[in-house]
């Protein structure tokens, strides 16, 4: 599974950085990085949890 940011969507609030930091960060201009894109199980709730998180539905789960 990978992660899948829409930037053109994301307004770089950092609420997916609060919940799943190891995928997110938002740096100081305010701009998105994705840290890494492949989700193992363990992780997938995480980011299922970021991803209903973000309050611009920027994110998704490709599976
Ligand atoms: S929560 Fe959504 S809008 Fe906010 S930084 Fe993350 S992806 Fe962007």
């Amino acid at each position: 599974m990978k992660c899948v940011v829409d930037f053109e969507k994301c307004t770089g609030l950092g609420i997916c950085e609060s919940l799943a930091p190891e995928f997110f960060e938002v740096n100081d201009d305010g701009d998105l990085l994705l840290l890494k894109e492949d989700i193992t199980d363990a992780e997938l709730q995480e980011v299922e949890e970021a991803v209903a998180g973000c309050p611009t539905e920027a994110l998704s789960i490709e599976r």
